[in-house]
């Protein structure tokens, strides 16, 4: 059985006097990897407030540079200097406001599996997507242009994030139901290439995940967790999900 992940995609919010007291308060179990993905200016103090603790650090993006002439980016040198574990890629808001294309997805991806980092690759629909009836062709086309970078065989280590667009931050999540259509589509393109990847292979579901809607997510055969925003600036309620994932 695939082990679950709850991660927090805390994005651009947060002091460093609340992302301190807000990790402080969360707890880790055995059965369920829990991972906190501050903003770039905040994982050192994290990583100090995180060390021997089990909760692991992400980051919210990379640079697609090694290093060098690239005014205000974040390379993976660096987020390896502090203990960061997994670097979330291609997340809606990036690809939309940020205009990050499938191509520098793929790259990313592929570095950050060089750097020995483990990848969260998100992919989804947004609502237009849905409406037209292409989402699993959306999101496949997503996972491939990494996929056929990559190869299947280094794609084990890559962790999916299912997150339709029009679920991100609006309070309407994807119904279990839907979720785990889209979920087991997406796995089964990935065993088109290798059925024992595609099967040890996590996909998280992420889009107004909150303490209300989580045990009916996880409790789907092909979700393996969630990446959490907004539900997971708040202790008690991130807990929760949590604790629904054990
Ligand atoms: P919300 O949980 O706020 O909808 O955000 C989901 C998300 O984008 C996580 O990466």
């Amino acid at each position: 059985a695939r082990r679950k992940i709850v991660a927090g995609n805390w994005k651009m919010n947060g002091s460093v006097e609340s992302v301190v007291e807000l990790v402080k308060g969360l707890e880790a179990y055995d059965t369920v990897d829990v991972i906190v993905a501050p903003t770039f200016v905040y994982l050192p103090i994290i990583s100090e407030t995180l060390k021997n603790s089990e909760i692991k650090l992400a980051a919210q993006t990379v640079s697609e540079f090694a290093s060098g002439a690239y005014t205000g980016e974040v390379s993976l040198s660096m987020l390896k200097d502090f203990a960061v574990s997994h670097v979330i890629l291609g997340h809606s808001e990036r690809r939309s406001l940020f205009l990050e294309t499938d191509a520098q997805v793929a790259e990313k991806v592929l570095m950050t599996l060089d750097a020995g980092l483990t990848p969260i690759l998100c992919v989804g629909e947004t609502l237009e997507q849905r409406e037209a009836g292409t989402t699993l062709e959306v999101c496949n086309a997503q996972v491939n242009a990494v996929l056929e970078k990559v190869g299947v065989e280094l794609f084990e280590k890559v962790v999916i994030a299912y997150e339709p667009v029009w679920a991100i931050g609006t309070g309407k999540s994807a119904t279990s139901e839907q979720a785990q259509e889209v979920h087991k589509g997406i796995r089964n393109n990935i065993a088109e290439k290798s059925i024992e990847i595609a099967q040890s292979v996590a996909i998280l579901y992420g889009g107004s995940v909150k303490a209300s809607n989580s045990a009916e997510l996880f409790a789907q055969p092909d979700i393996d967790g969630a990446l959490v925003g907004g539900a997971s600036l708040d202790a008690k309620e991130f807990n929760s999900i949590i604790e629904s994932a054990k």
